[in-house]
């Protein structure tokens, strides 16, 4: 079954976007993912269309009706049903990328983007929606959060990337590092070398560079992380025949 989402938005223009180019665009054009854009506005209930009003208890902006969300997510579970209702939000879960391979793994997803102040709650746990961030800051709508959520679960999608961007070694693999630096020609430009090693064939202690450049960067850059991997380790190595192990 292709993995298949559905965006409720009221800017349904905005998709596919910039999941119609490259890897992911390919992978839509050969039926490996599968993406329907609704309006939410075609789910309005009077002459007007209106789909949000003003918030009760007073304050600025509009909300998003409870009852107009309800009917655009019943809506699109129908045609494929079983699949986790999301709403993106500044609220929610921070994405990373255990949760993206967990989506993945799945068979699809419905993406709620809000606009405006946001959703009315009780459509929210009616509909127990799960409640996923991009980042610890203010978007003025979900587009690009649905988008950027989207962005990192197809890649991962079997054949989408091709085997020349294998998942294997980058940043937030299985073993919680982040990647080593790359190089390509020319072997020296601007007065820098490409460092020795890579240039050797020597496959060992090339991997042996890189892997001492990705603990490098890592304990660096992201503390968080490299306790984590540490903490992973160190639980992994009782464990016979573990990856993490090795
Ligand atoms: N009043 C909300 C708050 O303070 O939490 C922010 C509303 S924001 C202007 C409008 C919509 O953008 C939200 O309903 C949500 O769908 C989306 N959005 C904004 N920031 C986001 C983020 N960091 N991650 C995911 N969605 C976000």
């Amino acid at each position: 079954m292709t993995w298949r989402a559905d965006i409720l938005t009221l800017f349904p223009e905005m998709f596919p976007g910039p999941l119609g180019l490259s890897l992911a665009g390919r992978g839509l054009r050969e039926g490996l993912w599968s993406l329907v854009a609704h309006d939410i506005r075609d789910h309005a209930k009077d002459r007007h269309r209106s789909v949000d009003d003003t918030p009760f208890g007073g304050g600025a902006g509009m909300v998003l009706r409870p009852d107009v969300v309800d009917a655009a997510v019943g809506a699109a579970l129908a045609e494929a049903p079983g699949r986790p209702v999301i709403y993106l939000t500044p609220r929610g879960r921070l994405l990373d990328q255990a949760l993206a391979r967990e989506l993945a793994a799945g068979s699809g997803a419905v993406l709620l983007c809000g606009r405006y102040e946001g959703v009315d709650q009780r459509v929210i746990e009616a509909r127990g929606m799960l409640e996923i961030s991009i980042g610890d800051y203010v978007l003025s709508g979900g587009e690009l959060a649905a988008l950027t959520l989207l962005d990192a679960c197809v890649r991962l999608l079997p054949g989408v990337m091709g085997a020349a961007e294998s998942a294997a070694e980058e940043s937030h693999g299985a073993e919680g590092l982040l990647e080593y630096p790359h190089y390509t020609r020319p072997a020296e430009w601007a007065d820098r070398a490409v460092p020795e090693v890579l240039l050797s064939g020597h496959h060992a202690a090339i991997a042996a560079w890189r892997r001492a450049e990705s603990e490098k960067i890592t304990k660096e850059r992201r503390p968080d992380l490299w306790a984590r991997h540490e903490t992973q380790r160190g639980g992994a190595g009782a464990i016979a025949g573990h990856p993490a192990a090795a």
